[in-house]
């Protein structure tokens, strides 16, 4: 026999959602989640569409869902989802951690040790999480250890990085405008003329020359109360990222970012050992396993998951954990829309070691057009901090009619 949603809540304490006492609470999880009765909410399907990023929508037979996101490695993870759809039916998702460790330990051998497998996995525990946090009338935060800090600092991917651009002016008033107390620019520059070589990524002198030029003159134009960060992509070799890292430390970088390919840890910490320059990586590794020998090796300053694409919210949580440790903060990657973005947001609201979280939707003016309709929320940040929700799950309403014109061609949005 089916609970239905109002059955289920009021079981945990009469129907108020977000009002419940801990006693009753856990009462409620217990029987919810307990191995030895039948589930009481059950996944009745899994759904997937493309925006820019990818979407995941969970139904259970309450008429509850939960929406999560994965980005950046997902061309194929829609279909690598339709593969985790068979097990995931008839589950109870309020086993988080038993249905994601079930996935990943079956996947072995499929490669669900890093990339699409792990992104995707990613997307469907973030729906999972949200999906429990409604079904239990609780914002994420508080099913991740509860909260550190109310509101969540962001910077902003600036868009512009030389005096020569046109539009620099428009988005660097941009950036102080909207409150920012922190900016990320690009210097990895695959045209500029000073290059020798259309593959081999050694700077030459006036490219270097070039990157410092850059760097200065977002110093110059924006406030000193503004931070800068400066990302190199991981394309350089050794010998130019020691450069680098060495010539921009007069501008007190809030961190320079994967100054080399981020496979070899080793060559990493060469960089870091070579300068005081903040170093930070991380947006191309994934679970806990990828941030061991980053931080074991104590590599890096600090690390950026992406926490759409590095295993889920409780990953990233974990991953922040093992950080902390070795007294390195993080600062996730982040391009989600605000639905992943909010969701990033509760594991940073939660941990002890959070620094600051990117945004990336600033530029050109009809991507920023588009991340201001995706929630019924409208604008979520607010004088460069996001505020975390206190209603249940990730907390916003997604604008489904404004979403739908937003999709993939050849794809749908959720009917
Ligand atoms: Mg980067």
């Amino acid at each position: 026999m089916h609970l239905k949603r109002r059955s289920f809540l009021q079981a945990a304490g009469g129907g108020l959602a977000g009002l419940l006492s801990l006693d009753q609470l856990s009462a409620a999880v217990q029987t919810a989640t307990s191995p030895y009765q039948r589930p009481r909410l059950k996944i009745t399907d899994v759904k997937t569409a493309y925006t820019q990023n990818l979407h995941v929508r969970i139904y259970t037979d309450q008429g509850i869902t939960g929406d999560g996101e994965g980005v950046d490695s997902i061309s194929g993870a829609a279909a690598i989802i339709e593969g985790f759809r068979r097990f995931l039916i008839g589950q109870d998702p309020l086993r988080v951690e038993a249905i994601w460790e079930r996935i990943r330990t079956s996947g072995i051998f499929a490669g669900a040790q890093a990339g699409q497998f792990v992104t995707a996995l990613g997307a469907v525990e973030i729906a999972l999480w949200d999906l429990t946090g409604k079904a239990l009338g609780l914002p994420i935060y508080q099913l991740l250890g509860g909260k550190v800090r109310d509101r969540v600092r962001v910077y902003c991917d600036s868009g512009t990085n030389d005096r020569k651009d046109p539009n620099a002016p428009k988005y660097i008033q941009q950036i102080i405008e909207m409150g920012f107390t922190a900016a990320k620019i690009d210097i990895d520059d695959a045209s500029d003329p000073a290059r020798f070589d259309r593959v081999n990524w050694t700077a030459s002198n006036a490219e270097i020359d070039n990157m410092v030029d850059k760097v200065r003159f977002m110093r110059e134009s924006l406030p000193s109360r503004i931070e800068l960060a400066v990302d190199m992509h991981g394309r350089y070799d050794l010998g130019t990222a020691k450069r680098v890292a060495k010539e921009l430390e007069p501008f007190r970088l809030l961190w320079l970012e994967e100054p080399v390919p981020p496979e070899n840890v080793d060559a990493l910490r060469d960089v870091r050992q070579s300068t005081h320059t903040p170093i930070c990586c991380g947006e191309n590794l994934f679970l806990r396993h990828g941030f061991r020998p980053l931080l074991e090796k104590q590599a890096v300053d600090i690390i950026m998951p992406d926490i759409q694409k590095c295993g889920g919210l409780l990953e990233a949580r974990k991953i922040a954990d093992m950080a902390h440790t070795y007294y390195v903060p993080m600062a996730p990657h982040a391009q989600a829309s605000p639905i992943g973005m909010m969701a990033s947001c509760h594991v940073m609201a939660a941990i002890p070691n959070a620094l600051v979280i990117e945004w990336h939707w600033s530029h050109p003016p009809a991507r920023l057009q588009r991340w201001r309709q995706y929630v019924k929320q409208g604008e979520i940040i607010e004088n460069g901090y996001i505020t975390v929700p206190d209603r249940p799950g990730i907390g916003l309403d997604i604008n489904d009619e404004a979403v739908r014109k937003m999709v993939r061609p050849g794809t749908t949005w959720f009917s």
